[in-house]
């Protein structure tokens, strides 16, 4: 397709990760369904093989569509941040090349309608963007409570005396977000932002709180029925004055592209043949995300619960962070006994599996999930109730959401993934009280069917994308 022949070019920029780069693929899908051509900028080299898989895959799905670009890194020395995480380093890097960016898109910039970058992006990019000739956007691909958090940083933060306060002085016991009924505890802050000293997150954080405004709207995966409260209040001014638009384009959903088996041994063909012959709504699918490793000191009451819950369960455990980097067997951890044990009982696999393929299947009756906002939103859009423990980051403030909006619960006092061992028994009478509460599986079929509205023909994921691209070509 050439760039006449599309309703809008516009070029997408995604950061790292998978929780990243999963809705912002499915955000650019969206897009193409209207017609839209579509430029990928990736940045390389790539974290994870992952990452890596499901860009082939995209490009592939839509040859005359997209082109991608590649943005080639300036290689950092990773002693020089105080960061031992490789996402965030390669965000540090990416933010270290962006001026190279500058080339790239002024080789689009004729033709562009508009610029859509990660959130990750947002301060580095801010001065490219101001000079783009065409609207520049934010993709924000967590809760719009965390929107809310984040933008609200900025105002805590210029009401503090001192003129560069850091966070852990003008974060209180709870912070309390004009427009929303409940508040935000300290406990439920990203941890990495109370630190004494500074980190790579607590930089961007802070930085990003003020720079979301000089944006042209905000692209978030979210919608009025699970969020109406934090998108009315983001919206009316009420968390910031001056904040850009936030269109709650939610949820994105699962596209063919994603449909290719990406583990390197291919495991879905039997994790789905195994699926089949459960009983419906019987299996506990666990799954921590893409990028948080179980430590060795949890895993066994991992298992322990799982046994001892009584369900079928489909695990998926990562044992290191980055994929490329798995070597260790689950049995050299768990024991031969134990690993015996949990093969009677459920399946378990180290590799990445198709998440929305899982939750999609009728056997699969609950989620035990770290609450990352993307598997929150595909547990909605599939019907499947969610037991939250969050490992880290956004995820405390994205379970007190699920447990507003009623579709799943968040046992509290569990912690921080990286506190307390929670117990086997305890993991396992959770696990009960989820498969067994009747009102958790109304509200979240409820909520499936908002979600499916509003991703449907004349939804407000529609009428969003319809309007924008109006907008866009009024300014061509
Ligand atoms: N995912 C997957 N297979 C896996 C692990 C994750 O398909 O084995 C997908 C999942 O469906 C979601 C994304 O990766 O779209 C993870 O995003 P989320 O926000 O839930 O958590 P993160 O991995 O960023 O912590
Ligand atoms: N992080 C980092 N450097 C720091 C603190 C945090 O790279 O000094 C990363 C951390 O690894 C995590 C992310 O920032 O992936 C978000 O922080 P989170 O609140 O999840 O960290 P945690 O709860 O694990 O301290």
């Amino acid at each position: 397709m050439s760039v006449s022949e599309a309703v809008a070019h516009v070029a997408f920029l995604p950061s790292a990760g998978m929780g990243h780069l999963n809705p912002f693929l499915r955000l650019a899908a969206l897009f193409l369904r209207y017609g839209c051509k579509v430029t990928l900028i990736i940045a390389k080299p790539m974290v994870s093989l992952a990452e890596s898989n499901l860009i082939s895959c995209f490009c592939s799905s839509f040859p005359h569509q997209v082109t991608q670009i590649d943005f080639n890194l300036i290689p950092m020395d990773p002693t020089t941040f105080n960061t031992n995480d490789p996402f965030y380093l390669q965000y540090e890097t990416i933010r270290s090349s962006v001026h190279l960016l500058s080339e790239i898109l002024s080789s689009l910039s004729k033709t562009l309608s508009a610029c859509i970058f990660d959130v990750l992006l947002t301060s580095p990019v801010v001065s490219i963007a101001e000079n783009l000739s065409c609207p520049s956007y934010i993709f924000f691909p967590s809760s719009a409570r965390m929107l809310s958090f984040i933008a609200f940083v900025s105002v805590l933060a210029a009401s503090h005396p001192a003129a560069q306060p850091h966070p852990s002085t003008f974060i209180g016991d709870v912070v309390q977000i004009p427009g929303f009924t409940s508040s935000i505890p300290r406990s439920s802050v990203p941890s990495a932002l109370l630190l004494q000293g500074s980190n790579p997150f607590q930089r961007m954080l802070v930085e990003d709180s003020l720079n979301l405004m000089k944006f042209n709207g905000i692209f978030i995966n979210s919608f009025e029925e699970l969020e109406g409260e934090a998108l009315a209040a983001l919206n009316d001014g009420k968390v910031v004055k001056g904040l850009s638009p936030v269109y709650g384009i939610g949820p994105l959903m699962a596209c063919k592209f994603e449909n290719v088996d990406q583990g390197p041994r291919g495991c879905m063909g039997w994790i789905l043949e195994w699926l089949d012959e459960q009983a419906e709504g019987s299996v506990v699918y666990v799954s921590l995300g893409s990028r948080t490793e179980t430590r060795k000191e949890q895993i066994r009451d991992m298992a322990l619960g799982l046994i001892e819950c009584g369900y079928s369960f489909l695990w998926v455990v990562k044992l290191k962070r980055v994929d490329r980097e798995e070597d260790e067997g689950l049995e050299d951890v768990l024991g031969s006994e134990l690993m015996s044990k949990v093969r009677e009982k459920g399946v378990v696999v180290k590799e990445f599996v198709n998440q929305m393929e899982i939750l999609g299947h009728p056997a699969v009756g609950g989620f035990v999930s770290h609450g990352g906002w993307n598997s929150i939103t595909e547990t909605v859009w599939e019907g499947v109730p969610v037991l939250t423990w969050p490992q880290g980051g956004d995820q405390k403030i994205n379970s007190e959401c699920i447990r507003i909006s009623g579709v799943g619960i968040w046992p509290e006092d569990w912690g921080w993934g990286s506190q307390d061992v929670v117990r086997g028994k305890e993991i396992s009478n959770r696990i009960k009280e989820m498969m067994n509460n009747e009102s958790l599986r109304v509200k979240v079929n409820e909520m499936k069917k908002a979600a499916r509205n509003a991703a449907d023909v004349g939804g407000s994921c529609e009428v969003f994308v319809k309007r924008l691209i109006e907008d866009w070509k009024k300014n061509i």
